[in-house]
């Protein structure tokens, strides 16, 4: 492509973008495809030949559409939202365009400063501490690991990363049943092994129990294990539990011991203030993230990790070849040491342009909008004799079923597993599932910055139309 070709193509394509978002509820939400479909009209092999631009859009259109599952549909209520924002897209189009790799501060100081300030903003956004610091990372398991492995670098005094794990104590870790499973994958690559994540019971609202948490760890010291850190999550996946965090710190006080805190999904609430009893007691945790990507209107991806001992993380992840030295290392932030990965893309610009295009009294707006709809939902589901509530709404994820009184739990689980296979099937709304207590449960969680009212009670009448 010439400069004049990507112009037009590029025309084109905004023309494109803006009639998809203008025209996405026309879609099945979810794709009605199955296994196989896609590849089978995909050749085996590539092309030698150049192929022209409009010869990709029409295949574009004709076999990938079809496959997507329209995220960007307000009717989308399933898993978590990760709803972006047209101001966030504009940001990527121009972070592509400029292909910043923001390693180090010299090979784009302003990819490096911007999110210096970003992190600040977030912080004083989310009413965290002032003292924190961090970085913006791909994923929420990336933000996790990190604390597990300054965790374990901090007790051993940085000797693991030197020599291994050969004669160190067994390190415990700590995380309710709830938490979510990235936890349990950071555990394995951070070399602690598996059977060493204990898992703590929760109460009848799926927070962690703190006196069972020091029970465990009591027990464990008594076993000659060694407690490390605990994870409490500040909305867990399945029903957007909130441990509590203020009587967990209290304890991993008493033990000395690392709390990390997981609020990948519920960390946009903190926006809106009088959310903030969620985080009460966050001020005596160490780590915390929060994903933008999910339900702050941020693209896809976009995590927050903040941390209370930086020096403790950068001498966890710090490597300094002759390469990468620039002048500037004393006076600078290089993010490269602030975890895994060396190469790392500017994701700060569509924060930046997010927030700036909300405000930040549009995005609490939009949060609290959405948790007062959800609460309607709720409401709705309790006076109607054949749903029920399955667990608390903190924010804006309902958990329910159908029960009509007249089923055992094996067949309501059966029944509530065809019920939203066959409103998913439908293709108007789409919503996933859990279990709670063993009991299938149905998610509905609304996080699009375009939903309104309507599309809430239009989700309503299609799960209420199922069963009459
Ligand atoms: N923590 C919680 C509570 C989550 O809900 C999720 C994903 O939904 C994660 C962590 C993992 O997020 P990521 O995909 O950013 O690794």
């Amino acid at each position: 492509l010439n400069n004049e070709d990507f112009r037009k193509h590029a025309h084109d394509l905004v023309d494109w973008m803006a009639d998809y978002l203008e025209n996405v509820e026309d879609y099945p939400v979810m794709a009605s495809v199955k296994p196989g479909d896609i590849k089978k009209q995909l050749p085996l092999s590539f092309s030698e030949e150049s192929e022209s631009f409009e010869a990709l859009m029409q295949d574009f259109e004709k076999i990938i559409l079809p496959g997507i599952t329209h995220w960007e549909s307000p009717n989308f209520f399933a898993y978590f939202p990760a709803s972006k924002s047209k101001a966030s897209v504009l940001a990527e189009m121009i972070t592509a365009t400029l292909g910043v790799q923001g390693m180090v501060w010299l090979t784009s100081p302003a990819a490096t400063e911007l999110e210096d300030r970003m992190m600040e903003w977030m912080r004083d956004l989310l009413g965290l501490p002032q003292s924190w610091t961090g970085s913006i990372q791909d994923t929420a398991s990336s933000g996790t690991l990190n604390a597990l492995l300054t965790a374990r670098e901090k007790i051993s005094n940085f000797s693991i990363n030197q020599k291994g794990f050969g004669g160190m104590p067994v390190y415990r870790i700590y995380c309710s049943q709830e938490a979510h499973s990235s936890i349990d994958k950071d555990v394995k690559i951070a070399g602690f092994g598996l059977d060493n994540l204990v898992k703590i019971p929760v109460d009848e609202n799926f927070a962690m129990i703190p006196e069972r948490l020091e029970a465990a760890i009591s027990e464990d010291l008594q076993k000659g294990f060694h407690p490390l850190f605990v994870m409490a999550a500040m909305g867990t996946t399945s029903s957007t539990a909130v441990d509590p965090i203020e009587s967990i710190a209290k304890i991993t006080q008493k033990y000395k011991l690392w709390l990390h805190v997981d609020a990948a999904y519920s960390g946009a609430a903190l926006v809106v203030p009088e959310f903030r009893w969620m985080s009460a007691g966050i001020e005596k945790a160490d780590s915390f993230v929060f994903n933008p990507h999910k339900w702050l209107f941020t693209n896809f991806d976009c995590s927050l990790y903040y941390v209370k001992d930086v020096q403790a993380l950068k001498n966890t992840f710090s490597i300094m070849p002759e390469y990468l030295k620039t002048g500037a290392d004393e006076e600078v932030n290089n993010y490269r040491d602030w975890h895994i990965q060396l190469g790392r893309r500017f994701r700060s610009l569509k924060l930046w342009f997010v927030i700036r295009s909300f405000g930040a009294e549009g995005l609490r707006k939009i949060i609290r909008q959405h948790c007062e709809w959800a609460n309607w939902l709720k409401q709705q589901i309790e006076i109607h004799p054949e749903f029920e509530m399955l667990a608390p709404v903190p924010v804006n994820l309902v958990c329910f079923r159908f029960n009509n009184g007249k089923m055992n739990e094996q067949e309501l689980n059966s029944f509530n597993e065809k019920l939203l296979k066959q409103i998913n099937e439908e293709g108007k709304i789409f919503m996933t599932h859990t279990t709670l207590n063993g009991k299938y449960t149905i998610r509905w969680v609304g996080g699009h910055p375009d939903l309104t009212k309507a599309h809430v009670e239009r989700a309503w009448e299609i799960i209420k139309n199922y069963i009459s």
